[in-house]
């Protein structure tokens, strides 16, 4: 199946309002094109110098979130590119943005990510500390910073039961800090292999790579 068609495809299982984003992480530029051309703008990367070397050759209209964990001494190089910064996990990292987001004389949207999941590996706030940071930022805004939603991946597990719970919980989280604070509408979950689950449980933007552009030959993300 071409990129055109998984695009289609795709598309066709999402209900409206929901936002796909394209993850080309590992991918050549040439396939970005392909789904670019079939009309997708909305791209994902896991890696500061793999979305850098993209950015520079490919239409300037894509929109780029970066979704991998970002190191604060790499903020600097997206600040001028990004659109969304998905996997925000500490405000020492909120503070490094606001910073860079100044010098660059832009404002960058950014998420916080939720530890959702059992698994030891994956970063993110636990639900108390991120409700924490948002009390924070509403009480003394950083400038240059607007965070619009929360991001979160579920278990690595075939058990779809466990990983709705999880989605389920976030979703019931992230309705809850939008009643709290204002300019909190974006709910990033679901991948290949959950994202209806995701969907159903109140996501509105899904990040979708290897049902898109075939598997990746390495994995180191
Ligand atoms: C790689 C990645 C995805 C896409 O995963 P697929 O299973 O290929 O759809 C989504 N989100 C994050 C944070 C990723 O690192």
């Amino acid at each position: 199946m071409s990129v055109q068609e998984n695009l289609n495809r795709i598309k066709g299982t999402l209900p409206s309002g929901v936002t796909l984003v394209a993850v080309s992480k590992t991918k050549p530029e040439s396939l970005l094109l392909e789904a670019y051309h079939a009309g997708q703008r909305d791209f994902g990367e896991n890696y500061v110098q793999e979305l850098v070397g993209k950015a520079e050759a490919l239409p300037k209209d894509i929109r780029w979130h970066f979704i991998g964990h970002l190191q604060s001494n790499k903020v600097k190089y997206i600040a001028p590119i990004v659109y969304l910064i998905h996997g925000v996990d500490s405000y020492k990292l909120l503070v490094e943005i606001s910073k860079q987001a100044l010098k660059h004389k832009t404002s960058i949207a950014c998420l916080l990510q939720l530890h959702i999941s059992g698994e030891e590996t994956k970063f993110g706030f636990s639900y108390k500390e991120c409700g924490e940071c948002l009390d924070l930022l509403s009480a003394k805004p950083l400038p240059g910073i607007q965070v619009i939603g929360l991001m979160g991946m579920a278990s690595n597990t075939p058990d779809d039961t466990v990983v709705r719970k999880e989605y389920r919980e976030l979703s019931l989280f992230f309705r809850e800090q939008q009643l709290k604070h204002s300019g909190i509408k974006i709910l990033s979950c679901g991948m290949s292999n959950d994202y209806l689950i995701a969907v159903e449980e109140g996501s509105n933007l899904v990040r979708i790579g290897s049902s898109l552009f075939g598997e990746r030959s390495y994995e180191n993300g």
